[in-house]
């Protein structure tokens, strides 16, 4: 079954590209926020270790709205692999952005997250932004581009990416850059028809790997991870399957998803969304969280030391 109405996706930028300018700019269109307020106060790129590296390490997650469609925008840390977070990060979503300075172009430590992206054969759009700036090379930057997908071993049909053009900062894109855009609807309408839908069935066992944990101050321990089969509810008993096949019951608390800058509580979701799900102490990156009469794992994702690759 095709999750028609969803969208997981990540973006791939060199800091200061403009990733954070065009979230905002998604999020300004999709109508979440009435004033800018809360996305100046945004804090995808507030850690101070992330802009002194150039890098982001902590993965923020957000969703925009498009028409009938939800956009789960999953951040991904740049070049460093922490604890083989690039990775699982990446299993949360169908599609990645990648996003390039139209006078920059791409830069080397960006290669490590697009090389697993295409390796994980997820399928990329491309969006040149700045192209305003007065030191543009477009054309140059799109070769470029393609050069590095060539490098890296895209597959044919990930070389045909589509290339959205943008001004993130002006809330503008378009696919021809000759002819400027009012607004994003370019990019949106590429990221609804040009990256997959979600698949899965929800009517069965519940089957989510948990790709991130976090402390929260109100709800203690927290998983994040995509459902891929079935649903979860909030006082569900669930059964968590850890990396040796060892199984143990809890209770979920609350299940929340995302919008916006926000996580928001909800009684239930269904595959194909990403959820944070509070109540089950002591759970671990990538242990299942299966139905209790059906427990099957998902094939957990390596945890690595970290490794720090600039290739
Ligand atoms: P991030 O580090 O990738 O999140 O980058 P930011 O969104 O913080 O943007 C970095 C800088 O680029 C900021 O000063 C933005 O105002 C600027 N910027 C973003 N988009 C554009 C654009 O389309 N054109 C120009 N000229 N500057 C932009």
């Amino acid at each position: 079954m095709i999750i028609q109405d969803i969208r997981n996706i990540a973006i791939i930028a060199h800091v200061d590209h403009g990733k954070t300018t065009l979230v905002d700019g998604m999020l300004k269109q999709s109508g979440i926020f009435r004033a800018n307020q809360i996305v100046q106060e945004r804090v995808m790129d507030s850690n101070d270790l992330e802009k002194e590296r150039g890098i982001t390490i902590l993965a923020k997650n957000t969703s925009v709205r498009y028409q009938g469609y939800k956009i789960n925008i999953v951040d991904t840390p740049g070049h460093s692999d922490f604890g083989g977070e690039v990775e699982r990060v990446l299993k949360m979503v169908d599609g990645v952005l990648l996003l390039v300075d139209a006078s920059e172009g791409p830069l080397p430590q960006t290669r490590f997250v697009l090389r697993k992206a295409l390796e994980l054969n997820l399928v990329p759009v491309v969006v040149v932004n700045k192209i305003d700036r007065p030191d543009a090379r477009i054309s140059e930057v799109v070769d470029e581009i393609y050069e590095l997908f060539f490098e890296l071993g895209a597959n044919d049909e990930q070389l045909e990416f589509p290339v959205v053009y943008a001004v993130a900062r002006d809330g503008m894109a378009t696919m021809d850059p000759d002819e400027p855009g009012t607004d994003l609807k370019p990019l949106f309408e590429t990221i609804v028809n040009h990256f997959p839908a979600p698949q899965g069935d929800p009517e069965a066992p519940l089957q989510l790997l948990v790709n991130n944990t976090e402390y929260d101050t109100y709800v203690g321990r927290i998983a994040i991870g995509r459902i891929s089969q079935g649903t979860i509810a909030a006082g569900q008993t669930v059964t968590v399957i850890d990396h040796d096949g060892n199984t143990r019951n809890f209770r979920t608390g609350r299940v929340y998803v995302y919008e916006g800058l926000e996580r928001v509580e909800v009684p239930k979701a269904t595959c194909g969304e990403i959820v944070v799900v509070s109540g089950l102490e002591d759970i671990k990156i990538g242990e299942t969280i299966a139905d209790k009469d059906n427990p099957v794992a998902i094939p957990p994702i390596k945890v690595d030391e970290p490794t720090l690759e600039m290739t």
